[in-house]
């Protein structure tokens, strides 16, 4: 099961490159009822009210709400834009009942996990998880008498160690954040079906073009949509995909925190979402070729680039992804962190900021070592995170070579 989507196509005989063009764009949204022809890309829906065009069909509407995809209700519960992109998000997951949206990536992990824990359940929580997810389990979670116990990523199957009665779930995140390693995803989910475990994913740096985390057996898919979904710096969203069995629990946790993306938001992160594939593809293709050339140069330590053999899981990375996006890191070998700021610094192409997953390359100062507590970080030296954009990558690796000397000559 775990390769039958590595040719790309999909379970209904379309390829992924051909859904994200296709998806979403139901008739009734982007046409007028009676009249043939239409947009063809959903338009922006902003509403609070709705109105009805009578008592009974107002009642009937409440009554519906049990599921409200597609069907008016009240601002908060959607417009077609919003409903164009989740139906887009869950097309693209073969296995998926349905995607919530939310504000941002953040609030689509915390409304996530809120759905499937309750006080008393243990929730095992990989160690190279975004900082802020394990914050929010220190800060809201655990208040709440809900546990958390952090993993080593290259756990594998020996996550059954660790699993108690009050294990309730599981959260991966692959590859980890800052330092990128691939997760067995298939062996954890093998051992968390096995008990009766929920499975959630953060997705985002894969997406489902790279990844299709319910086809491998995750219960529940992450997305920050403001990285590359929306793909142009401009947004900040975060998805929710789950299969029949999460769905109702996701839907109604989303609802009871009252989260919802603003329509304009909405129809940006569709907008996005067309070029999905053939941003990412080129940004795969800049990034694997910078991260080689960093490889090469005698001032840098290691490269955690997923697609080169000496990150950790790259065997796994191999057997599960169907390839690789633009955000990698690397390390400055034995010297200080005034090096490594004198380096990013002397940078001209790449911005120095927070987030990725644009179309503009980004250089970032990281620091895991006081963010792992079941592994150690224990680099050759300062750590650089690069988001690889859409700029030319010879222009990209000159910048890189100018910095270097900049850097290490002073
Ligand atoms: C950025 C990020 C998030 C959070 O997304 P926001 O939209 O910034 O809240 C979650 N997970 C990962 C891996 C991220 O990089």
């Amino acid at each position: 099961m775990a390769n039958s989507h590595k040719n790309g196509q999909q379970p209904d005989g379309r390829s992924i490159e051909t859904k994200l063009t296709q998806a979403g764009r139901r008739p009734e949204w982007t046409g007028i009822p009676g009249q043939p022809g239409g947009i063809v890309n959903p338009g922006v829906w902003r509403a609070s009210t709705i109105i009805y065009e009578d008592v009974a069909h107002m009642m009937s509407a409440r009554i519906s709400q049990e599921d409200s995809r597609g069907r008016w209700f009240y601002g908060r519960k959607g417009t077609p834009t919003s409903w164009a992109l989740a139906e887009a998000l869950t097309e693209l997951e073969p296995g998926a009942e349905g995607t919530m949206l939310y504000p941002s990536g953040l609030a689509a992990i915390s409304c996530a996990l809120m759905a499937v824990l309750k006080p008393g359940d243990h929730l095992l929580m990989v160690d190279s998880a975004y900082d802020p997810t394990r914050i929010f389990c220190e800060k809201v979670l655990r208040p709440m008498g809900i546990e958390t116990i952090y993993y080593d990523p290259m756990i594998g199957a020996d996550i059954a160690s660790l699993i108690t009665d009050n294990t309730r779930a599981i959260f991966m995140e692959s590859p980890g954040s800052l330092t990128m390693e691939v997760q067995d995803v298939p062996a954890i989910v093998a051992v968390a079906k096995a008990r009766g475990i929920t499975t959630l994913i953060d997705n985002t740096w894969a997406t489902p073009l790279f990844f299709q985390a319910l086809a491998q057996g995750v219960d529940i898919s992450i997305i920050a949509c403001t990285k590359y979904i929306t793909g142009h710096s401009d947004v900040m969203m975060g998805s929710v995909t789950a299969t029949s069995q999460y769905w109702e629990a996701i839907q109604s946790m989303a609802w009871l925190f009252g989260q919802m993306s603003s329509p304009d938001d909405c129809w940006l992160a569709l907008r996005g979402l067309r070029t999905l594939g053939v941003r990412l593809k080129q940004q795969e293709e800049s990034a694997l070729t910078i991260a080689r050339w960093l490889k090469a140069r005698p001032e840098v330590g290691i490269v955690r680039h997923p697609a080169l053999p000496d990150c950790p899981g790259h065997a796994i990375w191999q057997r599960d992804f169907t390839g690789s996006s633009g955000l990698f890191s690397f390390t400055l070998k034995g010297v200080d962190e005034t090096v490594r700021a004198r380096l990013i610094d002397s940078l001209q192409h790449f911005a120095i900021g927070y987030s990725w997953g644009g179309y503009e390359s980004l250089a970032l100062p990281v620091d895991p070592v006081n963010i792992r507590t079941a592994t150690q970080w224990a680099p050759d030296g300062p750590l650089i995170r690069l988001n690889i954009g859409l700029e030319k990558t010879e222009d990209l690796i000159a910048d890189l070579e100018q910095a270097f000397a900049a850097a290490f000559q002073g």
